[in-house]
């Protein structure tokens, strides 16, 4: 029986975790679930699952779930709140296994703890790793702590990577890595179109069904940008070794190229249970609940190369990756910034890609070497970010 801590539980991937484990309720048992604000999800949770703790974002909060979860006859859930307690059920001892999938940087420090504490990762809050990809990696290779990624491209990466790949992708004869990429809601819009899209259509993903955030970065391709980001870093590979592929019918999750001109693809419905079951019972086999793949029916899968006219955001990444330092830092704070003003109606869908390179213009990159300067970087760059966004 594996024990498992998931962060961001009322979030979708939280919820497709939870969807996995209560098919498989013989190997799994729940032994913490965070949400931020949700508290009726987490209150069914907590009933259904009957963790040993429940965190939520605020005292107030905390107390409303308590008092919901004493009038369940059963419920032995403890009621935490905050972020030292996210941080707190990140590195309980019992705990083999944490599901990180809070979005944004919110999910950073109890990342991070789950790393020193060397826990097997299930990695979905991507944002960690942009914003703090060497340190993230360095202190879990010091813990020994497995980063296994639910990103479905990552996952897919990951299930065609060579034995041993940790060691080096050159030597193991990885050529090259391919990322494929949906394109999004607006891939065929031409910029007028854009500049009035509306957040409810940015929303409305053709394939998959995701949280407001990732949905938008997908609008904009910033999502294949962090994902690039994310691979360099996973993967201990350069920029110039990572390509992006539009396949729209999001079917090849990714591929891995040789030097022996193989290619290896991972293919399947677009459906993160998937990756999220593969991660759960790695290096074993579960059920997911995803039905099997149907190549006669979904018997088309085109490719092309993405513009980054269209999609400046992919662009802004990968220049950030080639600066290195703080500069993921930067754009990951820049884009949350300006996605929640998109969300609000405050600027416009286009506004995004020009208020993210506008930061990333004003602010001086430094060393990304300690967590303080990382932490220090993203605050200042949300608030240059607000300035900005005044004259976008
Ligand atoms: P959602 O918005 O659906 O869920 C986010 C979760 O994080 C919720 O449980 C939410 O709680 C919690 N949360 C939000 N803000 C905070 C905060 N400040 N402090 C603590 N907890 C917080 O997001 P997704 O599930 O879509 O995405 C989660 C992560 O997974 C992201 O990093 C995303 O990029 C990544 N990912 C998602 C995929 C998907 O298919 N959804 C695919 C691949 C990666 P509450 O419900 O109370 O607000």
């Amino acid at each position: 029986m594996k024990l498992v801590s998931i962060l961001g539980s009322t979030g979708s991937i939280g919820m497709s975790t939870l969807d996995v484990i209560r098919l498989n309720k013989d190997k799994y048992r729940v032994v913490a679930l965070t949400a931020h604000s949700n508290v009726d999800k987490l209150v069914q949770q907590c009933i259904e699952f009957q963790p040993n703790f429940a965190v939520i974002g605020s005292s107030e909060l905390a107390k409303e779930l308590a008092s919901r979860l004493k009038s369940s006859p059963d419920s032995a859930t403890q009621v935490l709140f905050g972020v030292s307690s996210l941080e707190e059920v990140a590195q309980l001892s019992d705990v083999n296994m944490v599901v990180a999938a809070i979005v944004g940087a919110a999910g950073l420090l109890s990342t991070l703890a789950a790393a020193k504490s060397g826990k097997q990762i299930l990695l979905a809050n991507k944002e960690a790793l942009v914003i703090s990809g060497e340190l993230l990696m360095n202190v879990a290779r010091d813990s020994g702590a497995d980063i296994l990624p639910l990103d479905s491209e990552h996952n897919a990466l990951f299930q065609c990577m060579p034995a041993g790949y940790q060691t080096g992708l050159p030597a193991k004869g990885v050529r090259k890595i391919m990322l494929t990429a949906s394109g999004g809601p607006f891939l065929n819009f031409d910029a007028s179109e854009l500049k009035k899209v509306t957040p409810e259509q940015a929303c409305r993903h053709p394939n998959w069904s995701m949280g407001k955030k990732i949905s938008v970065d997908s609008a904009t391709m910033m999502n294949k940008g962090l994902e690039v980001i994310e691979a360099s870093y996973l993967f201990d590979f350069p920029a110039d070794n990572i390509e992006v592929l539009i396949h729209p019918q999001s079917i090849i999750h990714s591929m891995v190229d040789y030097v022996d001109g193989s290619v290896l693809a991972q293919l399947g419905n677009p459906d993160m249970r998937t990756s999220i079951a593969h991660a759960l019972a790695w290096p074993e086999r579960i059920e997911s609940g995803v039905a099997p793949l149907d190549l006669l029916k979904d018997n088309v899968l085109n490719f092309s190369a993405p513009s980054y006219e269209r999609f400046p955001c992919l662009k802004l990444a990968f220049d950030a990756l080639n600066t290195q330092g703080t500069a993921p830092a930067i754009l990951n704070a820049a884009n949350e910034v300006a996605i929640d003003l998109f969300l609000h109606r405050k600027i416009a869908f286009t506004d995004i890609s020009s208020l993210v390179a506008k930061v990333l213009n004003k602010m001086n990159v430094v060393s990304a070497g300690s967590i303080e300067a990382v932490l220090s970087v993203d605050k200042e760059a949300r608030a240059v970010a607000f300035e900005l966004s005044e004259g976008v």
